[in-house]
């Protein structure tokens, strides 16, 4: 039942391309990379064992291109595509196309892309399955008089979610009664022009809660394991920005119990592949740091969606388990039977990822597009980079800003914090600006060393001008450099003035020798 493959290509750029390339070239698989115009210099492509273009820079017109992709792919006998994440990994209709071709889509069933796609009917599902969701409605509301009467009944604040949404899109949240009608029209309207679909519904808005998500794998043999939670509450703008594993406020107890929900959630659509399952943990609950118990607090959590691929942050679950999670994808789809010792696997030390995008975060999070000319990534005990640049590459508006991701592991949380400090103060990015020196800010913040996190610390924090590093090793070492200079300036004030007494025959020699100096710097 199970094959092997001997060529696959994979339909990313960026990181996540070369990540894939890394797993397939240690199973000994050829690896194909598509590229856009835009990047026909990239490091994916010049990785790769074969190289396409599939068209012009936009991702609309290359990207995202799946009946050419496909084309290429049967035109040069690929066995199988990887689809990374983003893109074409979450379209029920790509998968399709693969399996019609006979190509093996490295994921899960096109089902179950398509079930988990829809906010409210992978709610349906999840409640029939047993696993906790958002108190809140299972059904699009008919118009506002229905969503005032649900909203109510569930009690303010809640939210309203686009029933076909995703990326943020159609979603509101409803503070009060009055502001009810305002959110209802502009969630429809952008739910119509998002997904041609406006119909919303109505749930509960969790105050303060923490994202954590269960990464689990599921072979076709009908196994699915829990490999443990992410803890992904630093967010900015509902994007992630650092995520770690364990999470540091998640018991033993609590751990089992998600991951329980979550092999219900697979199982109820019959997963295949690595999936992760989203929820949203109730402030409070469970957390150490807050003081609270799982048993006597009745941690609440609940489900938020189902992401049917990798995860940009699978590396921090891989350095704490051991697991492969790209070879497992690809052993996965090749028919092999998931290793039984993945059962109860614990997690082993603690890892901790930050995502490097190409913006300035004191200057509102502005791209910062141009040209890599110097490149150092840290190294040494415990740091891994995943990263889809290198010296010389041009990053361009056209794709995502996340250009590389730093993880480290430490055999707890505090010597991975100390290590990520260290890491990230032997990171050298130049010609571009980068979010580096966030990270270095929140490594001075409280609230982040001591575990205490819920999804708008960091735009809060951010909003009050926080999260600024205090003089870091740069500053130290531009510090010294102009305790340097002040030195010279001073030795130098002190023999002008020598000069001044000695008179106009040694301020003549002066002129000469600051002559020399001037011809020299001109030469440089
Ligand atoms: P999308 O799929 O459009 O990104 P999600 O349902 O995944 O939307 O929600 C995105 C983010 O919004 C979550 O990570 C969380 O930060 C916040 N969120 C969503 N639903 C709720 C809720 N009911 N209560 C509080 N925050 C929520």
């Amino acid at each position: 039942m199970s094959r092997r493959f001997e060529k696959v290509l994979i339909a990313n750029r960026g990181e996540i391309a070369v990540r894939v390339q890394r797993a397939l070239r240690e199973l000994d698989i050829a690896s194909v990379a598509i590229y856009s115009e835009a990047d026909r210099e990239a490091l994916h492509v010049r990785l790769a064992d074969e190289a396409y273009c599939v068209g012009p820079p936009p991702s609309g017109s290359s990207y995202l291109q799946g009946e050419r992709i496909v084309e290429l792919a049967s035109r040069i006998g690929v066995d199988a595509i990887h689809p990374g994440y983003g893109f074409l990994s979450e379209n029920a209709r790509f998968a399709e196309r693969c399996e019609q071709a006979g190509i093996v889509f490295i994921g899960p069933s096109s089902r179950a892309i398509s079930i988990m796609g829809s906010k409210i009917e992978s709610r349906r599902l999840m409640r029939e399955a047993g696993v906790p969701v958002v108190p809140g409605g299972i059904e699009p509301l008919a118009d506002l008089e229905e969503a005032r009467a649900a909203s109510e009944e569930i009690g303010f604040p809640v939210m309203l979610k686009a029933s076909a949404g995703g990326g943020g899109k159609g979603m509101r949240l409803v503070g009060s009664s009055a502001d009810l009608e305002k959110a209802y029209r502009a969630a429809t309207s952008e739910a119509q022009s998002s997904f041609g679909d406006a119909s919303v519904y109505v749930e509960k808005y969790v105050e303060r809660p923490r994202h954590v998500e269960i990464q689990v794998l599921g072979d076709q043999h009908g196994k699915v394991v829990s490999l443990g939670e992410r803890e992904c509450s630093l967010q900015r703008r509902h994007q992630k920005v650092v995520e770690e594993a364990p999470s540091p406020a998640v018991s033993a107890d609590l751990r089992r119990r998600m991951g329980a929900a979550a092999v219900r959630a697979a199982e109820a659509v019959d997963y295949t592949s690595a999936g992760t399952v989203e929820f949203l943990v109730a402030a409070g609950g469970d957390s150490p740091a807050a003081g609270g118990d799982s048993r006597a607090g009745g941690a609440e959590f609940y489900f938020l969606e189902m992401n049917t691929r990798l995860q940009v942050e699978h590396p921090v679950t891989e350095l704490v388990t051991g697991v492969d999670l790209v070879v497992a994808q690809i052993e996965i789809a090749q028919g092999e039977r998931l290793d039984p010792g993945l059962e109860g696997l614990q997690p082993h030390g603690h890892a901790i990822e930050v995502r490097l995008y190409a913006e300035d975060p004191y200057h509102g999070f502005t791209p910062s597009p141009g040209r890599i000319r110097a490149l150092r990534l840290p190294e040494g005990p415990g740091v891994r980079n995943d990263c889809g640049i290198e010296a010389g590459s041009e990053v361009t508006i056209h794709y995502d800003p996340m250009l590389a991701k730093l993880i480290v592991w430490g055999k707890d949380r505090p010597e991975a914090l100390r290590r990520l400090r260290r890491a990230l103060g032997e990171l050298r990015v130049e010609g571009i600006r980068t979010t580096a020196p966030l990270y270095l800010g929140l490594l001075e913040d409280e609230d982040f060393l001591a575990g205490r996190l819920d999804i708008g610390m960091l735009d809060r924090k951010l909003a009050a001008g926080g999260l600024r590093r205090s003089p870091g090793e740069d500053e130290a070492r531009r510090e010294t450099v102009s305790i340097v200079g002040a030195a010279l300036a001073h030795a130098k004030a002190r023999r002008r003035a020598a000069q001044r007494a000695a008179g106009p025959l040694a301020a003549r020699r002066r002129w000469r020798r600051a002559g020399r100096q001037e011809s020299v710097r001109g030469e440089g």
